[in-house]
């Protein structure tokens, strides 16, 4: 079991990783001074799946132990959905020292977290992610949130969990493509804060992809070691630091949209906006053309599609959506441009006919 500091001031926490990291529980509660009553919020597969494990392990640390079950699915991310958790608690008498324990993916993870951050003005949260995704991404960084009818993760806030277990013995239960989606984020921190960990996926995406709980662990430890620094050093997205993260996400972000959302993953849109990014990074001549080759070749491993052209979106609508990009300062669309494997840079001076050139190489 390894254990990494997220250093926030009063708001500092732990992350605990490990094949059996669950089987610590009662360790970490007692360090966190975390008694009383707690309410477990999942869904009906991860219930079937881990609720009974992680229940002997709140009730070894002297927690009475209630269950909430949310919808599978973006579904759960709704106002409907939140209300009706608040009510839970209510008529559970949960007070302000209760404590909410998300055991789920990103999406549990979010709603659980908003709900923490607000019901009584703000109780513990812990989070128990148990997709790849929420491991190596969404559970880290205190940004909870839920959707509008307009738009995703439109309410929110930031809210630190008290601790966070990942064990990566849930990761078995995933399949290959949930493993896959997640990989591209899992990418994306090598090119932009770690060369050494982006050789090691090069030398070990394949195993990461059939499962393979040692490589896994690795993955987990080290994704979280960077997004932890870089949360570190802009919490709250102030000083523009936190904004490397965004890697291939200005142009994934505009798949999804010129998609309709219901066209493209996330997961997939970052693994294509990752290589434009690289192909616009190298065509404005600060990045080497075997970095490129090395980005596109990993991605290509990962086993997502190659090409925008067969899910009926155009250039023009994406660039139309990448004016629009929340990061973007005035009308300059900023974006993260590799400058060598393990370092980016945010420029927001690209010309528009190199960004569009990027886009059209996607279609094939
Ligand atoms: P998800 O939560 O929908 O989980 C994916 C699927 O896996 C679900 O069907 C779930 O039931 C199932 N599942 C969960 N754990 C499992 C296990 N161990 N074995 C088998 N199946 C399992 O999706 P996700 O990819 O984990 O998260 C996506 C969400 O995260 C989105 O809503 C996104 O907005 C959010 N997100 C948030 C942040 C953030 O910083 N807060 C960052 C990235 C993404
Ligand atoms: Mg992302």
């Amino acid at each position: 079991m390894k254990e990494i500091k997220c250093h926030l001031g009063k708001r500092s926490y732990s992350l605990y990783i490990g094949k059996n990291a669950l089987a610590g529980c009662r360790s970490y509660f007692k360090k966190a001074g975390i008694k009383d009553k707690a309410l477990v919020v999942t869904n009906k597969k991860v219930f079937r799946l881990y609720f009974s494990k992680l229940k002997k392990q709140l009730q070894k640390s002297g927690l009475d132990v209630y269950y909430h079950i949310l919808p599978d699915s973006e579904r759960a991310k709704s106002q409907k959905e939140l209300f009706r958790l608040y009510n839970k608690l209510l008529s559970l008498r949960f007070d302000r020292y209760t404590t909410l324990v998300a055991l789920g993916g990103g999406v549990i993870g979010d709603v659980c977290g908003f709900c923490a951050s607000t019901y009584m003005r703000g109780i513990n949260f812990i989070n128990i992610p148990t997709t790849l995704l929420a491991q190596v991404d969404s559970a880290i960084g205190g940004k909870t949130a839920i959707n509008l009818e307009k738009g995703k993760n439109l309410v929110g806030s930031f809210y630190q969990p008290r601790f966070i277990v990942s064990d990566i013995s849930f990761l078995s239960s995933l399949s290959r493509r949930q493993r896959a989606v997640s990989l591209s984020e899992v990418i994306k921190y090598g090119v932009i804060w770690d060369g050494n960990f982006f050789l090691f996926l090069e030398q070990r995406i394949e195993k990461a992809l059939a499962g393979d709980l040692s490589v896994l662990e690795h993955i987990v430890y080290s994704s979280s070691k960077i997004k932890v620094h870089v949360v570190e050093r802009d919490e709250e997205e102030v000083t523009g630091f936190r904004a490397i993260l965004n890697f291939g996400h200005t142009f994934a972000h505009a798949f999804e949209a010129a998609g309709g959302y219901n066209a493209i993953s996330h997961g997939e849109a970052v693994a294509l906006g990752m290589i434009a990014a690289a192909r616009l990074a190298n065509m404005t001549g600060i990045f080497s053309e075997r970095g490129l080759r090395r980005i596109e070749d990993l991605v290509m491993r990962i086993g997502l599609r190659r090409s925008l052209k067969s899910y009926g979106i155009t250039t023009s609508k994406i660039l139309y959506y990448m004016q629009f990009d929340k990061k973007n300062k005035g009308k300059k669309i900023s974006l993260v441009l590799p400058t060598r494997i393990g370092h980016v840079k945010v420029l927001s001076n690209i010309s528009r006919p190199l960004i569009e050139k990027a886009v059209n190489s996607l279609f094939f």
